[in-house]
């Protein structure tokens, strides 16, 4: 059977009409830059995120980009980022000519283990970027005890996690930033790029808002250099026709990676991935765990498989049943070439693993019964034949 990683047509032809109701929409207006359907859509995008401001941009590498021009981060400073992440997390720290510092990750949740960065805090630290990697949220209490000890600015990257919270609290309001992105394969996904910057912080967010336009106010006065981050009225207009559906996909996927948890928990040498060493030497396959006071949006669902060549031996095994499969991240940021002069050469053994065992399955929310049951068949299988 068929099994895509994911299906974005499944999800966007079913609102076709009102799709194109909003483009109509937004063509009649004649309004192509900002104005109030961008405007809707980050007071809806803030509210979500508990956050007082939204500042609609280009795309949520953008946003990180934004978040630190705001803060003034430049050369001489230092900024925490897990290692273990997506390149835009440490890219943009790098393109602002300030130090991406890399940081281990916790082996059960996959996020920023607050310890290590707590042990390279330097007196150039200016910020910490926690990323709220698959959905899940990282340690938020941690991170922001860590931030209030060194007086350091906290930007979360919560381009995986809208609508997930952390006790309770919703991700990208927790910190002085919160980033999201309306790339395709994320939760809310777009029609092209686009993100949102949100934060708490009336000057900060004024300041992000000048940036995104040249750093410009009023026109043609530039109190900053800044940039075009603009978001298009009409990503706005097509991602609200989908907003209302977001619970309903979150559900989904919920109920999805419940199901994977509840069948895949039952097969032989399968345990759940609590990060503790001694299970994972042991087991064949660990299952992501949801952290219980956090709510997991499961963006993805992904599985370690320790052990040589396992992991690429299952991928090469789902795409024989032709089931999708995606491998985020295969090298963690501190082996890229392009980041060579910021590895200091410290041990980041979790995230050396976790890019070697991670692989994550269609938990996307149209997925049928069928297709799930047949992800779950050929996982069963893959650890038969093992034997
Ligand atoms: C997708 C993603 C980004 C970048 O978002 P874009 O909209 O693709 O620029 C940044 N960080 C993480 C963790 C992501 O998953």
């Amino acid at each position: 059977m068929n099994v895509p990683l994911l299906d974005l047509n499944a999800q966007n032809l079913a609102l076709e009409n009102e799709l194109k109701d909003a483009f109509d929409r937004v063509l009649h207006s004649g309004r192509f830059i900002l104005g109030p359907e961008v405007e809707g859509f980050e007071g809806d995008v803030a509210r979500m995120a508990g956050a007082r401001h939204g500042i609609g941009v280009t795309s949520g590498t953008d946003a990180i980009l934004l978040a630190l021009m705001a803060l003034d981060i430049g050369p001489g400073d230092e900024v925490l980022c897990p290692s273990f992440t997506f390149f835009a997390t440490a890219g943009c720290i790098a393109r602002t000519g300030a130090i991406p510092v890399f940081v281990d990750a916790e082996p059960a949740s996959f996020n920023l283990d607050v310890a290590d960065a707590a042990r390279k805090v330097s007196p150039k630290t200016k910020a910490v970027i926690p990323v709220h990697l698959f959905g899940q949220s990282a340690d938020m209490d941690a991170v922001m005890a860590l931030a209030d000890e060194h007086g350091l600015a906290v930007i979360e990257d919560a381009a995986q996690s809208l609508g997930a919270a952390y006790r309770d609290r919703p991700l990208g309001g927790i910190g002085t930033f919160g980033t999201f992105s309306f790339f395709p394969s994320k939760n809310l996904g777009g029609f092209g790029d686009s993100g949102m910057l949100v934060a708490n912080d009336d000057e900060l967010s004024e300041k992000a808002r000048i940036l995104r336009t040249h750093g410009s106010k009023p026109k043609y006065y530039h109190k900053y250099v800044g940039g075009n981050f603009r978001m298009d009225p009409l990503q706005a207009a097509l991602l609200q026709v989908k907003l209302p559906h977001y619970p309903d996909y979150t559900e989904r996927r919920r109920a999805n990676a419940a199901f994977y948890t509840e069948h895949l928990a039952r097969l032989p040498g399968v345990a759940m991935n609590n990060g503790r060493v001694d299970e994972t030497s042991a087991a064949a396959i660990l299952l992501p765990q949801a952290n219980g006071d956090c709510r997991h949006i499961w963006n993805q669902y992904t599985l370690r498989v320790p052990g040589n060549g396992r992991r690429d031996a299952l991928r090469a095994h789902l795409a024989e049943r032709g089931i999708g499969s995606e491998i985020y991240y295969p090298v963690p940021m501190h082996r890229q070439e392009c980041f060579r002069e910021f590895y200091r050469g410290d041990a980041l053994p979790v995230s050396e693993y976790l890019a070697a065992e991670a692989i994550s399955i269609p938990v996307f929310p149209e997925i049928t019964e069928d297709q799930r049951g047949a992800v779950v068949e050929a996982i069963k299988d893959f650890l038969v034949a093992e034997r």
